[in-house]
């Protein structure tokens, strides 16, 4: 298959082609027909997918049959988003496809002044990316014509869903018209998604360009189990060891993602925090920094979990486990992406047990188990140069004086572990687990 076939005009082909994309992928090729078609779209496709191009490339195409003069232009298609950096990663796309055939995106947020996004409204756009919250500020500021909607697309709709966006959202579509185009793309598919596609949806096409709820293929998943006060050393080790440039570490709170990059930058490790506590210009020059190589580590909440795409990122850590296990399969699809390999390693302490517990029941599979032979000796504590006092818990070696000039690099498949390395897996049952519905007591506006 390739893009010619699917019925692209050539201002599109050409950007394609400038992207670097030769073939189209499953997703593009299965949603880019559906959406010529007029159809509304229930599509479950894995992250990093090239997902944002299967609906982008159309919108843009038939949009463009029909342009208008500026001054007249309200939006005709809206793009609802989790993050921020999602937003201006869509919005990346739709510019870059819309300025080709005369059309002009915009990104709506919050966290950044209102006035901006009221003068660009105001000069005319034909399509919205944006985040539930600040659209309702616009809406209710009477800045936004929602009336001419002709396409809504949910992107990354589940983790809308985990972030309490469920309310604001039918909000938004009791303010457009009926008559419309709908699309949802979720990377998992839960109950609540079921409900909210109900809601939203006319008679949906269904594409599932991947398997219910499964990790990136590309991604060879690791645990190490590891002290929770062993966490800071064994990380800084696997990145000194195994000379990794770049990578993305999650944590759970904001507060933890200060104290671990300050950890990081005392280890002499370049380090960086993301998340929604530092303004927005901080973190998009903060992500430009890591994704041009100059951050060897960003350490980040959820809110850089989604969309966050960033060519070639070889690791993620997980530091602390999600606490919502759909996290985990985002957070890990932050590498291998786009047929790149990708290795995602999570550091697994006891009181994390249980969290694993239901990551593993919503994989259905067993990640495997790892242990570091070489795990330093050498502990460093803040300001205190460290003594060779402490035994390796993660080591089954017995002690050793120093520091092994040993490589701490995954092997690139975790179930073709060699020794040193133990690989243990756990017997565990099948069943998929569903998030509770959320309570919406509405209608859709199509009916
Ligand atoms: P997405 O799932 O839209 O976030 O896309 C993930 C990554 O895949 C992005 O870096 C895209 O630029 C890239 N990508 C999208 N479509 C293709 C394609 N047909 N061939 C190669 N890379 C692609």
């Amino acid at each position: 298959m390739s893009f010619d076939s699917l019925g692209l005009c050539d201002e599109l082909l050409s950007a394609i082609a400038s992207r670097g994309y030769a073939t189209p992928t499953p997703i593009q090729t299965q949603a880019i027909p559906v959406i010529f078609e007029g159809k509304d779209l229930l599509a479950g496709a894995q992250t990093g997918t090239g997902k944002t191009a299967a609906f982008a490339l159309p919108i843009v195409q038939i949009l463009s049959e029909m342009v208008l003069p500026s001054k007249r232009r309200s939006p005709r298609a809206l793009v609802l988003v989790p993050t921020r950096e999602l937003a201006a990663q869509v919005s990346e796309q739709m510019q870059n496809y819309g300025r080709r055939l005369s059309l002009r995106s915009t990104m709506i947020y919050g966290g950044v002044n209102i006035q901006a996004q009221i003068e660009r409204l105001h000069r005319g756009v034909d399509i919205v990316v944006a985040t539930p919250g600040r659209l309702l500020d616009h809406v209710e500021r009477n800045t936004i014509n929602l009336s001419k909607i002709e396409f809504l697309v949910l992107d990354e709709a589940d983790r809308m869903l985990d972030l309490g966006f469920i309310d604001d959202i039918l909000n938004i579509v009791e303010y457009l018209p009926s008559q419309r185009q709908n699309l949802l793309f979720s990377a998992t598919y839960s109950q609540s998604i079921k409900q909210l596609a109900d809601e939203i949806l006319d008679q949906p096409q269904r594409i599932e360009v991947a398997r219910r709820n499964i990790a990136a293929d590309a991604v060879t998943q690791l645990i190490y189990s590891v002290d929770r006060n062993r966490k800071r050393e064994m990380l800084s080790h696997l990145i000194r060891k195994g000379e990794w440039n770049q990578v993305l570490v999650f944590v759970r709170t904001r507060y933890g993602a200060d104290k671990l990059t300050d950890e990081l930058l005392f280890d002499g490790i370049k380090a960086a925090p993301i998340h929604s506590n530092k303004s927005q210009s901080i973190r998009t020059r903060t992500l430009a920094e890591f994704k041009r190589g100059e951050l060897r580590v960003l350490v980040a909440t959820d809110v850089a979990a989604r969309g966050l795409d960033i060519e070639r990122l070889p690791h993620v850590v997980n530091y602390d486990l999600p606490q919502v296990p759909e996290d985990y399969v985002h957070r890990i699809g932050r590498t291998g992406r786009a047929g790149e390999d990708g290795v995602a390693i999570s550091l697994v302490c006891s009181a994390e047990k249980p969290l694993l517990f239901e990551i593993e029941k919503l994989l259905e599979y067993n990640i495997p188990r790892q242990t570091i032979a070489e795990f330093p000796q050498i502990a460093v504590k803040r300001g205190v140069k460290a003594k060779v006092t402490k035994k390796s818990k993660g080591s089954s070696k017995p002690k050793k004086k120093s520091v092994q000039p040993t490589k701490a690099k995954p092997p690139s498949k975790p179930t073709k572990a060699k020794s040193p390395a133990k690989t243990t897996t756990s017997k565990r049952g099948k069943a998929a687990t569903e998030r509770p519905a959320p309570k919406t007591g509405r209608r859709g506006s199509r009916s």
